[in-house]
């Protein structure tokens, strides 16, 4: 019975690293190349006219609310992107969000 298990569990274990073996094997230029796409595809949607994010166009920081001149965007933990002014920028740097 153990053995059993022990046979299904390795054959799943060797499927899987096969898997994504294959998946990073493609090569670390992939990935930046899906990063590099993907930074670009949020830009772009943010950049639509649609009305995705409220914060575009009205100025405002996505932390502080505050009216900003400048505002620079990350992209937060749920993959949002979201517009900082000049003070919280920092915070966006140390909650180590990626820049758009
Ligand atoms: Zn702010």
């Amino acid at each position: 019975m153990i053995r059993w298990m022990k046979a299904i569990a390795g054959a799943l274990g060797r499927a899987l690293a096969a898997a994504t073996g294959r998946r990073d094997g493609a090569g670390g230029k992939v990935a930046d190349l899906s990063r590099h796409r993907r930074r670009r595809r949020l830009a772009a949607a943010f950049a639509a006219p649609a009305g995705t994010e409220p914060d575009r166009g009205s100025g405002r920081c996505s932390r502080c609310r505050k009216e900003a001149r400048r505002l620079t965007f990350y992209v937060d933990e749920a993959g949002r992107p979201a517009g900082f002014c000049k003070d919280c920028e920092v915070h966006a740097k140390r909650r180590g969000l990626l820049p758009l």
